[in-house]
């Protein structure tokens, strides 16, 4: 055996800051290494959006630790799982909330780290502090208030002696002052700064879940604050800003005065993508919850298919109505042993670009394209090559509109229908949703198609109109067009919101607007 291949290659930790909480506010480099992880050992604080930059084979260890609750993974525990990781060989991003060093014990991680030899980076994130100051509309520094910030602890109780923080010095000592870990001693905490010399009147703001769509902040005094964070029910984790930048909030209070901020808006999609809606409808601040009404899934059984592939041959057209269906196709086809040599012979057909382009990734380019990317448009151009006689095959859904197949028979054509995916209604997220409506945690529900509505309607499952009624009552309703629209009013909802134009741009536009008028009239 060569050295090479008998020395184990060594792994390493890279400690990466996750950012305060809008998972957009990671640093490039810790997405980039989170990209090439082996394995990811997350915190509580840290945003789980950020693990679709994660590798699908990776390893993901959730090491919990939150305040007050029993903690999943000591740190020990946490500390001696990096170490093995590491030593087994693998890339591991520990990623960790705002930012590694700044009360994270990200100190303690890679002390224990360099003892056992092991190799590490550390990547730097944007800290809670300075996020939830920023995204409250408070500069944590200012010419004309502040010069000097001090970031503290609350997590100690004040009143226990040896405490490591002198109360008396920072009382005073700086300008600002940012208290993370604070809300349970919040109390003695302000009784400690104004025993300590501050004003009483000092303006304080505290902001809870900072930078994301559930932030919400609160702003008194030294004097009032803690009751007003006892009476808006405010909890962990939230950060204390004391000082008289505070009071720049009046005129620069930016993130939470965005039209579409704490309004929680079901975005309902079937096969058509949601995200240009979403990140259309999150860029003014909502708060979406993506919400799927069809799933797309193999049929329970080949056996039309696996016939027809034994004789491809014999057909003179196979024509492809859908992406899902020449996905599912060439899977079939592959996992019976075969590839595109075996559809020599037939003409093939493509409803549309899209599809045909896909065709062409499998290396099977289509011979006939419709000049209307119908199903229709796709009949008639095959009539006017001539169908008689012809053997067709159409792999598709299950469920499908039979207007190709029949226009085709009508027309002297043996057509084969095989079936190769199904739509089904997704089951998992029914109680959820029912239990938000119920709540009355939905503002909005957007639909982009009939079926959007049918399904999600199905998916609600109200036993009646009454009890629709009153699920649906406090929901806002957006379409994106008549069709739609109809299938809504059908159904026995009304529609408050529809562009004129019946597009993605168009429709997010029309919500922002229906609230900027909500807010103006209120
Ligand atoms: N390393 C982290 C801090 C970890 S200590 C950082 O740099 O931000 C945990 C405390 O951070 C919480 O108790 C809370 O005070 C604060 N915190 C973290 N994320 C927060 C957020 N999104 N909003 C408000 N406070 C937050």
């Amino acid at each position: 055996m060569s050295e090479q291949t008998s020395t184990k290659r060594a792994g390493k930790v890279y400690l990466v800051g996750a950012g305060p909480g809008d998972p957009g506010l990671i640093t490039v480099r810790g997405k980039y290494l989170l990209g090439k992880a082996e394995v990811v050992v997350y915190d509580y604080l840290a945003s789980p959006k950020l693990l679709k930059h994660v590798p699908k084979e990776a390893e993901l260890i959730y090491a919990g630790k939150k305040g007050g609750v029993k903690h999943t993974h000591t740190q020990e525990e946490i500390n001696q799982m990096l170490v093995d990781w590491a030593l087994s060989g693998k890339t591991v991003v520990r990623l960790k909330g705002g930012d590694p060093f700044i009360f994270g014990r990200g100190g303690e991680e890679v002390e224990e780290l360099a003892n056992a030899g092991v190799d590490f980076e550390v990547v730097p994130g944007v800290t809670s502090a300075t996020a939830a100051a920023t995204y409250a509309g408070i500069p944590i520094t200012h010419r004309e208030y502040t010069a000097s910030v001090a970031f503290i602890t609350g997590h100690e109780d004040p009143t226990k002696p040896g405490s490591k923080i002198d109360w008396a010095k920072l009382a005073t000592g700086a300008g600002t002052l940012v208290v993370y870990m604070g809300i349970k001693n919040l109390p003695i905490i302000v009784k400690n700064l104004i025993d300590n010399g501050r004003d009483p009147k000092t303006p304080v703001a505290v902001v809870r879940w900072a930078s994301t769509p559930q932030q919400r902040s609160v702003v008194g005094t030294l004097e009032t604050i803690a009751e007003i964070v006892q009476g808006a029910g405010i909890k962990p984790p939230a950060l204390i800003i004391v000082g008289e930048v505070v009071t720049l909030r009046d005129t620069i209070d930016w993130f939470e005065k965005r039209p579409l901020f704490g309004k929680r808006i079901v975005v309902t999609r079937t096969r058509e993508q949601a995200s240009e809606l979403m990140a259309g409808l999150e860029e003014s601040g909502a708060n979406c919850v993506e919400f799927s009404t069809i799933q797309i899934e193999p049929v329970e059984s080949y056996e039309v298919l696996d016939e027809e592939l034994d004789r491809l041959q014999e057909y003179h057209w196979i024509l492809f109505t859908s992406l899902n269906a020449v996905n599912f196709f060439f899977q079939r086809l592959y996992s019976m042993g075969k590839d595109a040599r075996d559809m020599k012979g037939p003409g093939i057909a493509a409803v549309g670009k899209a599809t045909a382009d896909l065709l062409m990734g499998y290396g099977v380019r289509a011979d006939l394209l419709p000049s209307v990317f119908t199903g229709e448009g796709l009949a008639e151009s095959l009539l006017d090559q001539g169908v008689e006689g012809r053997n067709i095959l159409i792999p598709r859904a299950v469920k499908a509109r039979e207007i190709l197949p029949e226009t085709l028979r009508g027309a002297g054509a043996q057509v084969t229908v095989a079936p190769v995916y199904q739509n089904v209604i997704p089951d998992g997220k029914r109680e959820k949703l029912r239990e938000q409506l119920e709540s009355g945690d939905v503002d909005m529900v957007t639909f982009t198609s009939s079926s959007t509505v049918r399904n999600f309607l199905t998916m609600v499952g109200a036993a009646d109109r009454a009890e629709l009624d009153v699920l649906m009552r406090d929901v806002t309703i957006a379409a994106i067009g008549p069709i739609t629209a109809k299938t809504v009013t059908d159904n026995g909802l009304q529609v408050h919101i529809q562009p004129e134009s019946y597009t993605i741009p168009d429709l997010t536009h029309a919500i922002v607007e229906f609230y900027k008028a909500q807010k103006a009239g209120a």
